[in-house]
């Protein structure tokens, strides 16, 4: 392996694990391991762990209502996770750095989709989460403000909306693991349909967390320190994705019914790749079916 000791922040959640299940030889931290937006706390971690590449996962993540709910607690402990760390990362002497922000930080609207990495500063992100978007933003000039002023090559990765099988399954899930624990739950109650939030008309672009882990890996292992998005090129509408997931759930008797007086959130975010196929041609992610198929196979065991 490159680096001696590695250090995963966030090593509990959901690409944290996926990390783990490619490589378990780092050492995978969660939040009662240490609370990364306690200063001391994360002293003590640096000094005691001493790591020379960190995978930083961690952050206050979560779904439109909360984001809508608790913008304060968005904006401060996501700043301070991400200060505190890189910080001490900095003053720790660590070599390899890794963050990863958001798709849903970009500018709510842009001239042109799919969004390419330039345009991430060019006006606000959705109002429903313009405090989580902020915070991470933040973090993307922190990493170059370091870079610049200290001669370091930290980087940060652009994720799309992700799923899988250590998703939240709960009220807290992302829209495929809504999606899959809605059909899971029909199927049981031998109920004939779900129904989703909003109109399912605005388009989104999935990966599986296991897709993002193999990206973070390779630039790990292949010294690839360029700041780029990570999506899939498959760009669906909500409805296009409930259909995908019926089909990959042996559930297509279910109907699809709309609850129009629930937020649809954004209308498109969709990301471009083309930085990151110059990078990794051999990116090739998990067809949308193919991964709803292999979570609800999981699930379901
Ligand atoms: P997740 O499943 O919600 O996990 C969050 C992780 O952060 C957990 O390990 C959690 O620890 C840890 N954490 C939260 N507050 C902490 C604190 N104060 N101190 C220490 N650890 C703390 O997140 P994820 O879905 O794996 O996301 C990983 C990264 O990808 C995040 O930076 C997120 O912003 C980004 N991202 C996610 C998505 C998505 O769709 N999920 C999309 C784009 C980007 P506990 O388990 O102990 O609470």
């Amino acid at each position: 392996m490159k680096y001696k000791k590695i250090l995963v922040t966030g090593g509990s959640g959901m690409v944290g694990r996926s990390l783990k299940d490619i490589n378990p030889n780092a050492y995978y931290l969660s939040s009662s391991d240490c609370d990364l937006t306690n200063q001391l706390e994360v002293e003590k971690l640096f000094e005691e762990y001493n790591p020379d590449c960190v995978i930083h996962l961690a952050a206050k993540v979560g779904g439109l209502i909360s984001n809508i709910k608790f913008p304060a607690d968005y904006f401060t402990e996501n700043i301070l996770m991400n200060t505190l760390v890189m910080d001490a990362a900095k003053r720790h002497g660590v070599k390899r750095f890794i963050s990863i922000l958001s798709s849903c930080i970009y500018p709510d609207v842009a001239p042109n989709y799919p969004m390419n990495e330039s345009v991430l500063h060019d006006g606000p992100p959705p109002d429903g989460n313009f405090s989580y978007g902020y915070a991470k933003r933040c973090l993307a000039v922190q990493t170059e403000a370091y870079n610049k002023q200290f001669g370091l090559n930290y980087q940060f990765l652009n994720p799309s909306n992700l799923y899988g099988e250590y998703d939240k399954y709960d009220e807290n899930g992302h829209f495929i693991a809504d999606l899959i624990k809605k059909i899971i739950v029909a199927k049981k109650e031998k109920s004939d349909k779900i129904t989703l939030f909003g109109t399912g008309a605005p388009l989104r672009q999935f990966i599986h967390s296991s897709d993002l882990a193999n990206v973070i890996w390779e630039c790990v292992e292949n010294d690839i320190y360029t700041n780029m998005n990570v999506a899939s090129n498959e760009v669906l509408s909500i409805h296009q994705m409930a259909e995908i997931g019926l089909k990959s759930c042996d559930a297509t008797h279910l109907k699809i019914e709309y609850d129009a007086t629930k937020p649809d959130g954004q209308y498109r975010k969709d990301i471009s790749i083309t930085k990151l196929l110059e990078e990794i041609p051999t990116f090739n992610p998990i067809p949308l079916s193919d991964g709803i198929k292999r979570v609800y196979l999981k699930l379901n065991r």
